[in-house]
């Protein structure tokens, strides 16, 4: 809808006066209403709050105050990050009356970089799911085909990105949840390394595999916007310094070189037997064809343990959620069931949260427990944390040998609505490819790779050492300047 295909551009037509900052919110503020019953991306815009935001960033750069490159430039924002004054539910009806007193770091740093906060995208409920149909608010609809979903858990940010609403977005990754629906919409999007973002305001999940990251239509604007991001914050304990990559990294000896920028590159590509469909195995031959005509010499790379990275992601990941869920109580924090006898206060919790929490979750909270009770957890809790272990090791190793790591983000291309709930575990295993990036805390970044016959995008995905985010996101820039980025028109046509 917006006029421009690039955030970058959008932001120097707002410096040079082309455009008003006004004028750039209210077209994003027209394309939400025109998409709101057809794609389901949102779940909370405040127009009068959008248009002050965005008066207020003109007076800024009227004013001549060094702002950033995206001055003015309208952000979507997932709403499992906290917005001051501004209804961050989770996807839930746990939190569907919540509005945050405080920013979450990422937010405050879009505000004082003069982005303007669009509104809050729908998501699968508390970041658990694959597909965005597990939101309290009902299911969002991917804009390539809108009988199929985005994919998720940040689906909302993808599909109002991808259907051009906006040009950027903000998701969280614990298990793939930028990467898949990028790959799924036709997007670009990295979930950076594990400390380099704040996670600070982000309403936990897993702590230790939760990152959030950048969501755009190509790796140049999710460049800018990572560093708009990115940097150390004292509100986070996990958060890390400026890092530069070892001395042993090879990857810190690229430095790119005209016509063959990616000469001398090693891309080690994932040699898995598990299915994929032709689609995925086709935009894998390109993929390989188009690094080697950039100049990287592409070699096949075994890997062991992906069978046993998903379980392992999955006990982890609901282990942590069950004790980060634990503060909605109703009392706290979170939905009060009315009628409920407080005298009674064991009927009063579980009143509150068989009500205030969906299906999956309640699922996850069962199975965290579990893993975590007196008994059981050295047969599962440990056992997991073992083989995440074994799995940082590989990594470790495999990327001493290879610069950059090739794989498909997913195994299929964006599955029709109502096709993946009923099978959770099937629905667990479509994590197969990305969870090795929360578990290692390695960064990765999604790319589009064409579109299957049904016309979906697919996505692939390079995955690099320990605070290798920028020369990432250099390399897929380069891949993108060889090769455009196919965008998806509103009206379901598709451009280049
Ligand atoms: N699909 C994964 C899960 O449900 C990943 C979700 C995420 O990254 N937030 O846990």
């Amino acid at each position: 809808m917006l006029d421009f295909n690039q955030a970058a551009a959008l932001g120097q037509a707002i410096a040079a006066r082309q455009v008003s900052v006004r004028e750039a919110a209210e077209q994003s503020l027209k394309a939400v209403a025109c998409q709101k019953t057809k794609l389901n991306a949102w779940i909370t815009v405040d127009p009068d709050q959008v248009l002050r935001q965005a008066d207020d960033v003109q007076r800024r750069i009227d004013q001549g105050e060094a702002v950033s490159p995206l001055a003015g430039v309208p952000v979507a924002v997932k709403d499992n990050i906290s917005t001051r004054g501004l209804r961050t539910t989770c996807g839930s009806r746990m939190l569907a009356d919540y509005t945050p007193p405080y920013d979450a770091t990422v937010v405050a740093r879009l505000s004082r970089a003069g982005l303007v906060i669009l509104g809050k995208t729908n998501m699968d409920e508390f970041a658990m799911g694959s597909t965005t149909e597990t939101s309290w608010f009902g299911p969002t609809m991917n804009p390539w085909r809108p009988g199929h979903v985005p994919g998720g858990s940040s689906g909302g940010s993808a599909a109002a990105t991808a259907s051009g609403q906006v040009l950027l977005a903000l998701g969280s990754d614990t298990g793939g949840s930028i990467r898949q629906p990028c790959a799924w919409c036709g997007l670009t999007g990295l979930k950076p390394t594990y400390g380099t973002v704040s996670r600070y305001g982000l309403i936990a999940y897993a702590s230790s595999l939760d990152q959030i990251g950048p969501m755009a239509l190509t790796a140049g604007d999710c460049r800018i916007l990572y560093e708009i991001l990115a940097g150390p914050d004292s509100r986070d304990s996990t958060s890390l310094p400026d890092s530069p990559l070892p001395a042993d990294c090879k990857l810190k000896a690229w430095t790119g070189g005209a016509g063959r920028p990616l000469a001398g590159l090693t891309v080690g590509c994932l040699d898995d037997a598990a299915p994929v469909q032709p689609a995925i195995s086709a935009a894998r031959a390109a993929a390989i064809r188009q690094l080697e005509a950039l100049g990287a010499s592409v070699e096949p790379l075994a890997m062991p343990l992906l069978d046993e990275a998903v379980p392992a992601y999955y006990l982890i990941a609901t282990a942590e959620a069950s004790s980060n869920l634990a503060r909605f109580d109703g009392i706290r924090y979170g939905y009060r069931p009315d009628d409920a006898d407080v005298a009674d206060i064991g009927d009063y919790y579980a009143r509150g949260r068989s009500e205030g929490f969906g299906r999956e979750v309640r699922r996850r909270i069962l199975l965290g427990t579990f893993a975590l009770s007196a008994g059981f957890y050295d047969a599962w809790y440990l056992q997991a944390l073992k083989v995440r272990r074994l799995v940082c090791d590989r990594y470790a190793e495999a990327l001493r040998r290879v610069d950059l790591i090739l794989s498909p983000v997913s195994a299929t291309t964006a599955p029709p609505l109502g096709a993946s709930l009923a099978d959770p575990l099937a629905m667990y295993q479509s994590d197969r490819y990305t969870v090795a990036a929360n578990l290692t805390g390695l960064p990765a970044l999604a790319l589009p790779f064409g579109q299957d016959s049904q016309g979906l995008p697919v996505g692939m995905q390079l995955t690099g050492p320990s605070f290798s985010d920028r020369l990432l996101l250099a390399a897929g820039e380069h891949i993108q300047s060889a090769q455009p980025v196919t965008h998806c028109a509103v009206d379901g046509e598709v451009s280049a």
